[in-house]
């Protein structure tokens, strides 16, 4: 009996060192494919991949829920394979899901084994709604980048729907009990949750998780211009706001707080400091119905009509890649982060160096809260996190 106790165990630990071993291939494929975009191709290492015209939220600050009738022209389980073969075949090496809610499509869990087992390193943008149901199978998972905008029930308000504060915290429980996925949350600041930037911080520290910022601008309504389609006019941070936004950030970020935006580009956020954006160079946009968009939501290519190779070569591409650097528009702090990565700056890379330990450094295992010094031997030992009230 305790012989096959034994063996068991170190079945499981070769398997584990096997898996160890593939994710490590895979993380240097991905720089590799970073590093020969950045010297030598231009061309983007990430296919971003809005997987699905379905969500099941309505949020507040989004108007992508209203696509939900056109879930018929999603692309078929084997369309996807697909993609991802030409992606593979391009030199890509990253796969990014987000939809609409991706954890609506009834083959999610084969298509990131697929993606993964093909050799991407996995990432997913989810609302969480259904992680506590399908984590299971998410074992092949990389990265979850999960959206919660309040640090109590008053996130159902923002999004929408009710019982989703419980839902997403569940779901990175549960996660977290795999503990093969890196788990951060993603806030998006609007006037609704302007007061929430602190509590939210502490949150993910509590949890031993990451945590991003976005923020609902104004003056930014990508591909929906007027105040009939977008709810930015009305939601939106105006620019005293946004300057508040990114010198709060700044001061969690110093004070050890786990956020994934680096010191620097918050520095120069806060600054206003002119930069030169390489997002096209980093992603492509592929809708769900496979058609290429800009970063700015307008059409650029086909891929039903031709392939994703004719696209990468084509002048629209290579305009498109110009343009983007003396944009300037982007106040999307990831972006700017990504750019900084691409663009191989010392202070970034340093940063980031800091962030990988936050994700990599079992934090599943202790559940200790990394970063916060206040908290710092704060662990939560599988309990429930505490949740704040108003
Ligand atoms: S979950 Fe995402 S896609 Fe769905 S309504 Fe909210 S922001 Fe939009
Ligand atoms: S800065 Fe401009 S080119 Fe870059 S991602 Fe933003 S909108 Fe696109």
């Amino acid at each position: 009996m305790a012989e096959n106790f034994q063996t068991q165990n170190v079945l499981i630990e070769k398997q584990e060192n096997l898996h160890e071993l593939n994710d490590w291939k895979r993380y240097l494929g991905a720089l590799g494919s970073m590093l020969k975009s950045r010297m030598f191709t231009q061309r983007p290492f990430f296919l971003a991949h809005a997987m699905t015209f379905g969500c099941n939220s309505r949020c507040k600050t989004c108007t992508y829920w209203k696509n939900i009738y056109r879930m018929k022209e999603d692309m078929k389980t084997e369309e996807v394979y697909q993609l991802l073969d030409e992606a593979y075949e391009a030199g890509m090496r990253g796969y990014y899901m987000f939809g609409g809610e991706p954890l609506i499509r009834p083959d999610i869990d084969k298509i990131t084994d697929y993606a993964k087992n093909k050799g991407f390193i996995t990432v997913m943008n989810t609302n969480g709604s259904l992680l506590e149901e399908k984590g299971k199978k998410l074992k092949n998972l990389d990265f979850a980048f999960v959206s919660l905008d309040y640090y109590n029930d008053y996130d159902d308000v923002i999004r929408g729907r009710p019982n989703t504060f419980g839902e997403v915290i569940r779901g990175v429980y549960e996660l977290k009990k795999i503990g093969r996925t890196k788990v951060a949350f993603v806030t998006t600041i609007s006037s609704m949750n302007w007061n929430a930037m602190r509590k939210m911080a502490e949150l993910a520290s509590e949890m031993g998780v990451g945590i991003s910022f976005n923020s609902v601008e104004q003056s930014l309504d990508f591909g929906q211009t007027t105040s009939d389609t977008t709810p930015n006019f009305d939601l939106g941070l105006n620019p005293e706001q946004l300057k508040e936004f990114y010198s709060t950030l700044l001061d969690l970020k110093r004070e050890g707080y786990p956020l994934l935006e680096t010191e620097e580009a918050l520095e120069d956020f806060v600054n206003s400091k002119p930069w030169t954006c390489h997002f096209p160079k980093m992603f492509l946009y592929v809708t769900p119905n496979k058609q290429v968009y800009n970063c700015d939501y307008t059409y650029a290519y086909d891929l039903r009509k031709g392939s994703l190779e004719q696209y990468l070569r084509s002048d629209g591409f290579r305009s498109y890649v110009a343009s983007a650097e003396t944009c300037n528009k982007c106040v999307r702090t990831c972006v700017r982060g990504y750019s900084y990565t691409y663009g191989l700056f010392p202070r970034q890379l340093w940063g980031l160096a800091g962030q990988a330990r936050l994700l990599f450094d079992k934090p599943y295992e202790s559940c200790s809260v990394a970063g916060s010094p206040q908290r710092k031997d704060n662990r939560l030992h599988g309990s429930k996190p505490v949740i704040w009230r108003h």
